[in-house]
């Protein structure tokens, strides 16, 4: 693995974002975080990680679904860390109806976080990546970048498109040095689900915990939700040596989700 890392994390102010950035701090990574936080929040979180495991790091506030404040944070990342050794796409949002009744605006704000802003940060950052030969996308994707559920068609149209994406990205720059792949995590510990947990828990009156224990099991073998520091360990993996030859892979990391 390359000495003195440097990785853009999106949407680093929570969940997985979080727990990754935590993950790769303990390895040594110095860190551009981002988020909607106020630069104020994030600072103090970037303040916590950089005294916590003794790496720099860095927040910029930037709103994704813009893509000139997709700009900014890439320059941003390259002036504070000097080069972008590590991009993890990881913002991201969900929003549940039926395709009938599914809101443009909301369609148009999944597409845009989702699926054009990691297409934006990945054409920002990987000619660098090219010329230094070595560099590393880590998409998050989800299992919905494989297979569907009912309600979720702006998020599976994005997440499969992340992966198609980042699979062309790995044939591009697979001569170069640099891999791109996409981790899918299913149900994992974050913020993101706490509204479909609800919203289970009020059709089948149930306690929010018995919600998340029913929702899982609809899914997955594995009846727990997964740790969102999981993915940061294998977002560590693919940054590893072992991982040199790893790339346009679709990583599901799922509880036995898409073994079914
Ligand atoms: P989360 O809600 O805890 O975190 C989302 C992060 O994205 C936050 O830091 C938020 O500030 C940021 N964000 C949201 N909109 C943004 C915007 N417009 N600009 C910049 N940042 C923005 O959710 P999470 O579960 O940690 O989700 C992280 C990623 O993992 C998402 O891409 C999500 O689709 C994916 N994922 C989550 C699960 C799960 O079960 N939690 C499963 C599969 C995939």
């Amino acid at each position: 693995m390359r000495e003195n890392k440097n990785v853009l994390i999106t949407g680093s102010t929570s969940g997985i974002g979080l727990a990754s950035a935590q993950v790769l701090a303990e390895a040594g990574f110095n860190l551009m975080l981002n988020g909607l936080e106020s630069a104020e929040q994030g600072e103090q979180i970037a303040a916590q990680l950089s005294s916590e495991y003794g790496v720099k790091a860095f927040y910029c506030q930037a709103d994704l679904s813009r893509p000139v404040e997709v700009e900014l944070l890439t320059k941003t990342a390259l002036s504070q860390l000097g080069r972008v050794d590590v991009l993890v796409n990881n913002a991201g949002i969900q929003y549940t109806e039926s395709l009938e009744h599914f809101p443009l605006e909301k369609w148009q704000l999944i597409q845009a976080i989702n699926l054009t802003a990691p297409f934006l940060s990945m054409q920002q950052l990987m000619p660098a990546m090219r010329e230094q030969k070595w560099g590393r996308v880590i998409n998050i994707a989800s299992v919905h970048g494989l297979v569907a559920s009912a309600n979720k068609s702006a998020y599976c149209a994005a997440k499969h498109g992340l992966v198609g994406m980042t699979k062309v990205a790995a044939i591009e720059y697979a001569e170069a040095g640099v891999t791109a792949n996409c981790i899918c995590p299913g149900w994992t510990d974050t913020p993101i689900l706490n509204h479909q947990f609800n919203e289970y828990a009020k059709a089948h009156n149930f306690s929010f915990e018995d919600a998340q224990k029913g929702l899982i099991q609809t899914k997955a073998p594995y009846p727990h939700l997964i740790n969102p520091k999981a993915i940061g360990q294998a977002i560590l993996f693919l940054c590893s040596d072992a991982a040199d030859a790893m790339t346009g892979i679709s990583l599901p990391l799922d509880g036995g989700w898409t073994a079914q």
